[in-house]
C-alpha cells in the first residue's frame, strides 16, 4: 500500500484534451473515488496511472515514486497496481484458485497455497476454490477478481466500475463487503464509478469529475453537504436551487424564512468577504432541509410524488412557484394538488452566486 499523488495532471487522444489539469491525493490505506458521468475522463485516468496511458503534463506518484511525467512512464508490471475491471476478465480456463494465483508464480508452492487460501477466506469464497468462472455469479466472479488482485499485494487497487454488471441490489451489498475486504487488507484503493450510492458506500475520498477536472476532492459527507460548486450540488445527491438574498455575511433570507450559517458564496467576483445586502444568491435546499410539518402555516403544494417504500419524495411547489423537494416518512400520503405544511430544517447554508 502506498499514496497516490496525481499533480496536475492532463492527457490528450490525438488533439482531443481528456484530461485536464487533474489533481487529488489519496492518502495511504484510504480508499478513493472517482465519480462523474459517462465520458468525464475517468477510464483514462486510470489507465494513466495503472501505466497504459502517457500523460502530456503534470506527475504521478506512488509512494513517493514518480511513475508517469511527460515522455516518461515506469512500464505497467512495475508498477505493483493491481487492476479490476467492469467485466472481471478472469482467465474462463482457469479455476477460482488459479485465477486467485496467477499473479503469485514467482512464489514457492506452499507460499501460493497458503495466500490463495487466505484470499478465498477473506472474499467469501473459501468453497469455491476448485470451481470455473462460468458456474459463478457474477457477484462472485467480481469477488474472485479482487482477490485475484489483491493476491501480489500491490501497492495500490484500481478499479474501474467494478459494480456495473450487477443489478441494484447485490450492487450495494458488494459495494459493502468490497470496503470491508480493501480495509482489511488495508489496501489503497481508487475506484471509478458513475454511481453516487456506491461511491459514498465505499469511500473515505470522492472526487466528483466533470471537464477532465475534479471539481471537489472530499469526503463523501461533504460533497453532499458543502458542494464546492454547481456541478457537485447537482450530480451528488438530489436537491433544489430556490433564490436569496443576502442579509449579511452569516444570514440569507429565501421566500421560506431566514436562514442562518457561513454563507460560502463567491458571491461578488471582486470578492466580497462581508457580503452585503442585497445580493442576490441561490440557495440549495436538500430533501431534507424541507421537512412536513403539519402545524405550521407556511403551505407549498405537492406536484409530484415518488414512493420511496419508508418515505415519499414530494416534489413541492413553493408560493412564489419555485420548486423543492421534500423527503417525508410514507405514512404521510398526500395526493398531488394537496397543500401541505412544511418548515426548514437547514443546518447550513449552502449558496451560489446567482448566473
Ligand atoms: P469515462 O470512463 O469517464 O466514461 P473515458 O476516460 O473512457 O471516460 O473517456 C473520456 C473521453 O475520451 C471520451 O470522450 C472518450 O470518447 C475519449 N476516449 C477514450 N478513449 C479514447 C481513445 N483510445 N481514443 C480517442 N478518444 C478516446
Ligand atoms: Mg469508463
Amino acid at each position: 500500500m502506498a499514496e497516490l499523488v496525481l499533480d496536475a495532471v492532463a492527457q490528450s487522444y490525438a488533439e482531443r484534451q481528456v484530461i485536464a489539469d487533474l489533481s487529488f491525493t489519496l492518502p495511504e490505506g484510504t480508499i478513493g473515488c472517482l465519480l462523474g458521468p459517462s465520458g468525464c475522463g475517468k477510464t483514462t485516468t486510470l489507465r494513466c496511472i495503472c501505466g497504459f496511458e502517457p500523460i502530456r503534463t503534470g506527475e504521478i506518484r506512488i509512494g513517493g515514486e514518480i511513475v508517469n511525467r511527460p515522455g516518461w512512464m515506469l512500464p505497467a508490471e512495475k508498477r505493483r497496481v493491481g487492476m479490476v475491471f467492469q467485466d472481471y476478465a478472469l482467465f474462463p480456463h482457469l479455476n477460482v484458485a488459479d485465477n486467485v494465483g496467477f499473479g503469485l508464480r514467482g512464489a514457492s508452492r506452499a507460499a501460493r497455497q497458503t495466500r490463495i487460501d487466505e484470499l478465498l477466506d477473506l472474499v467469501g469464497l473459501a468453497g469455491h476454490a476448485g470451481q470455473f468462472p462460468h458456474q459463478l455469479s457474477g457477484g462472485q466472479q467480481q469477488r474472485v477478481a479482487l482477490a485475484r488482485a489483491l493476491a501480489p499485494r500491490p501497492r495500490l487497487i484500481l478499479m474501474d466500475e467494478p459494480f456495473s454488471s450487477l443489478d441494484v441490489e447485490l450492487r450495494e451489498r458488494l459495494s459493502i463487503e468490497v470496503r470491508d475486504i480493501l480495509k482489511r487488507e488495508a489496501t489503497t484503493a481508487l475506484i471509478v464509478t458513475h454511481d453516487q450510492h456506491e461511491a459514498f458506500a465505499l469511500a473515505d475520498w470522492a472526487g466528483v469529475m466533470h471537464d477532465g477536472r475534479i471539481q471537489q476532492w472530499d469526503t463523501p459527507y461533504n460533497l453532499y453537504h458543502e458542494p464546492a460548486n454547481r456541478f457537485v450540488a447537482d450530480f451528488v445527491g438530489q436537491g433544489a436551487l430556490v433564490t436569496g438574498e443576502v442579509i449579511n455575511d452569516h444570514q440569507v433570507e429565501i421566500e421560506l424564512g431566514v436562514l442562518d450559517g457561513h454563507i460560502p458564496v463567491e458571491c461578488d467576483a471582486s470578492g466580497c468577504a462581508e457580503c452585503v445586502r442585497s445580493c442576490r444568491v441561490e440557495v440549495l435546499l436538500r430533501p431534507d432541509d424541507i421537512i412536513h410539518d403539519e402545524d405550521s402555516l407556511l403551505l407549498a403544494e405537492v406536484e409530484n410524488k415518488a414512493f420511496r417504500g419508508a418515505e415519499f419524495l414530494y416534489t413541492l411547489k413553493l408560493p412564489s412557484g419555485q420548486r423543492a423537494l421534500s423527503l417525508v416518512p410514507s405514512h404521510h400520503n398526500h395526493a398531488i394538488g394537496e397543500k401541505i405544511g412544511i418548515r426548514l430544517a437547514v443546518d447550513h447554508v449552502v449558496a451560489f452566486r446567482c448566473e
